[in-house]
């Protein structure tokens, strides 16, 4: 059974193109700074959903949305993960991912099951403690991305920037790397305060200079490319 920290009813942000529900799966091992859903973080939540009440909602949206995402937190942390795609499925809505990545194995299980995922890829590969304070999370994003890659699933890979975190060095080292290991959508996401519990990030807070300025001379690497302010 699927341990749910949060249920977004309507979201058209969550999966590009699609309107969707948002199921916030409980639970990641990683602690990146700028995390903003701090609280899905422990493996079990204070005010959890029971996974009968999230059919229930969407039963009473067939017909009214296009898919489900689930998000978290991280969601092929739990088990029961694939028998509930599965339950969403049967009740005819597509499924989204969010992932980092960071179970590579699991990943690869749910893989068949889904039609669209969106993998945050979180800094150069090598440089991954910086922002998510877990050692080996670059390794472990790194084979969580060959599979995205070698599923042929659609996908959305993208890197939430903050400048004490990535500089401009950092972002065309980076899209340069996933270009070349066959990236076709990437985005760059703006850092955003709400949520976040790091003061000193959110204090240097968002970039001075638009992110359009990193984006222009790496745009050509990819099929899709696009900014989020
Ligand atoms: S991987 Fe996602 S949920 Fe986990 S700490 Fe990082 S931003 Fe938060």
């Amino acid at each position: 059974m699927l341990r749910i920290g949060g249920l977004t009813p309507l979201s058209t942000t969550d999966w590009p193109g699609m309107l969707a529900a948002v199921v916030f799966c409980q639970g990641c091992p990683w602690r990146c700074r700028y995390c903003h859903n701090p609280d899905l973080i422990p493996a079990r939540g204070e005010n959890e959903i029971p996974w009968e009440n999230v059919l229930a909602f969407l039963r009473r949206r067939q017909g009214l949305l296009d898919g489900v995402v689930f998000s978290g937190g991280e969601p092929t942390l739990q088990a029961g993960l694939a028998d509930a795609m599965r339950d969403v499925r049967a009740l005819g809505f597509k499924i989204g991912l969010h992932t980092g990545g960071m179970i590579a194995d699991n990943l690869a299980a749910v893989l068949p099951l889904i039609d669209w995922v969106g993998m945050d890829v979180k800094a150069p590969f090598a440089d991954y403690p910086r922002t998510t304070s877990a050692a080996g999370s670059g390794e472990r994003a790194f084979a969580g991305l060959q599979q995205v890659l070698a599923s042929g699933v659609d996908h959305e890979i993208r890197t939430t920037v903050h400048p004490a975190l990535l500089d401009d060095a950092d972002l065309a080292e980076l899209a340069r790397d996933l270009a070349a290991r066959g990236v076709k959508h990437y985005v760059f996401q703006a850092f955003r305060s709400q949520g976040c519990e790091d003061a000193g990030l959110c204090r240097s807070g968002v970039r001075g200079r638009p992110l359009e300025g990193v984006g222009d001379g790496l745009a050509g690497l990819f099929e899709k490319f696009s900014v989020r302010a």
